[in-house]
C-alpha cells in the first residue's frame, strides 16, 4: 500500500514539471489569436474541439522549448522565464500544423528566434484586438463532417470574417445507411444542435458559423434544426483547393434558375432539385409510381462546382421556398418527397427553409447510382 502511493507520488512530481493549462487559459489563448493560426501571413482558421482531443486543436507551439533539447531552449534564463512559467500564454502561439513544424525543425528553426516569434505573437494579437476594436463579431462554429476524414483547420477563403470562439463538432464518418442509421443520424444532429446552442448563449457569440459535409438527408435535417439561432453564415467545401467559402463582396449571382410543375391534384408532391447533378424523373417514379404532382428545379448547366457562394445559394433557397409555398398554399398534399443533387450549403439552407406550420411531412431520400430504387428512403422532418 505505503509503496503504491510513492509510485503514484513520484510520477505526479514528473507531471508538474510541465504544468498543464487550465481551461480558462485553453480559452484565453484560443480568444487571444481568434481562432487563427499565429504565424504571419497564415490564415489558417484552428478547431477547438469540445472533448478536449488535442490532434483538433491547433498546435500549442512553446517561443522557448520546454524540453532541454528543444528549440529555442538555450533563451529560457535570457528572457526570464523558469521551467514552470515556460508554459504561461507569453511563451505560447497557436498554431497550424504546418507552422508548429517549421518553427521547431532542425533546418528551419534557427530562422525563427525568440524576439522574431514575440514580435509574431505581438503583432497577431494586437490584429485580433483591433477586430473587436472595431466590429468583428464573435462566432461559434459547427462542424457537420460525416463524408470523408475529419479537418483540423479550416483554410478560408480571404480574412476570416469573424472572431472563432469555439467550435461543435460531429466528424464521425456516416457509415450505416440502415433505417437504424438515419435514426441515429438524427438523435446525433439533435444533441449536436442542443450543445451548440448552449455554446452560443454561453459565450455570447453573435453569429454562428456552418461547415458543412455531410450526406444530404443529414444536412436538410440539421438545417430544419438550425432556424431559431443567432444569424448563420453557411459555408461550401471547395475540393479543388481545400478551401472553405461563403460571401464574396464583388460577387453577383452568377446562376440562373427554372421550373417546371406537373400538377394533376395528387395528394404527394415530389420536389426535384437539381444543381450539382440532375434528379431524374425516371428515378422518382421508380419510386413513387405515377400517382404524384411534381414540381422540378433546375439551375442552367448543372454541375458539381457551381453554387458555391452565397449570393448564389440565398437566391436559390428563397426561389425554391417560394414556389414550393405557393403550390402548398393551392393544393391539398399529404405528403412530400424530396430529390435533392446540390451542395451541402445549399442542402442545410433548404432545410432552415421548411417551415412546419406550412409544410406537410417532408421525406427525403439518398441517392445511391447501385441500388434499387436509385432514391433509398432515408428520413423525414
Ligand atoms: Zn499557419
Amino acid at each position: 500500500m505505503e509503496k503504491k502511493d510513492k509510485i503514484k507520488e513520484s510520477s505526479e512530481t514528473t507531471e508538474l514539471k510541465r504544468r498543464q493549462l487550465a481551461t480558462v487559459e485553453n480559452y484565453q489563448l484560443w480568444v487571444n489569436c481568434g481562432g487563427i493560426c499565429s504565424f504571419e501571413g497564415c490564415d489558417i482558421r484552428l478547431i477547438a474541439s469540445e472533448k478536449g482531443n488535442l490532434t483538433n486543436v491547433g498546435i500549442k507551439a512553446h517561443i522557448i522549448g520546454h524540453a532541454k533539447t528543444s528549440p529555442r531552449r538555450e533563451y529560457m534564463e535570457e528572457y526570464g522565464y523558469t521551467e514552470e512559467s515556460l508554459e504561461n500564454l507569453s511563451n505560447l502561439m497557436l498554431m497550424c500544423h504546418y507552422h508548429s513544424k517549421l518553427i521547431d525543425d532542425k533546418h528551419t528553426k534557427d530562422q525563427f528566434p525568440p524576439d522574431l516569434l514575440f514580435k509574431m505573437k505581438k503583432e497577431h494579437e494586437d490584429w485580433v484586438k483591433s477586430w473587436t476594436e472595431s466590429k468583428k463579431k464573435k462566432s461559434i462554429a459547427l462542424i457537420h463532417k460525416r463524408l470523408g476524414g475529419p479537418i483540423t483547420n479550416i483554410d478560408h477563403q480571404g480574412e476570416a470574417p469573424y472572431i472563432l470562439l469555439d467550435a461543435i463538432e460531429n466528424q464521425d464518418e456516416f457509415i450505416n445507411f440502415s433505417k437504424e442509421g438515419w435514426e441515429e443520424g438524427k438523435k446525433i444532429n439533435r444533441e449536436l444542435y442542443e450543445r451548440f446552442k448552449e455554446k452560443i448563449i454561453e459565450s455570447e457569440a453573435k453569429v454562428a458559423e456552418v461547415f458543412p459535409l455531410s450526406p444530404i438527408p443529414l444536412l436538410i435535417d440539421m438545417g430544419f434544426l438550425l432556424t431559431d439561432t443567432v444569424p448563420l453564415s453557411v459555408y461550401q467545401f471547395e475540393r479543388e483547393e481545400g478551401i472553405w467559402i461563403s460571401d464574396h463582396p464583388d460577387r453577383q449571382k452568377e446562376v440562373e434558375l427554372s421550373s417546371s410543375a406537373d400538377i394533376k391534384e395528387e395528394d404527394k408532391l415530389a420536389i426535384l432539385i437539381s444543381v450539382s447533378g440532375k434528379v431524374k424523373m425516371k428515378d422518382v417514379q421508380e419510386l413513387l409510381g405515377d400517382k404524384f404532382d411534381s414540381v422540378s428545379f433546375e439551375i442552367n448547366d448543372p454541375g458539381l462546382k457551381r453554387v458555391l457562394y452565397k449570393q448564389d445559394v440565398s437566391y436559390l433557397q428563397s426561389q425554391i421556398k417560394e414556389e414550393v409555398e405557393k403550390l402548398l398554399q393551392e393544393q391539398d398534399y399529404r405528403k412530400i418527397h424530396l430529390f435533392y443533387a446540390g451542395p451541402a450549403g445549399l442542402a442545410i439552407e433548404i432545410g432552415r427553409g421548411i417551415n412546419p406550420n406550412m409544410w406537410v411531412e417532408v421525406c427525403v431520400y439518398q441517392y445511391n447510382i447501385r441500388a434499387t430504387p436509385r432514391y433509398q428512403y432515408a428520413l423525414s422532418i
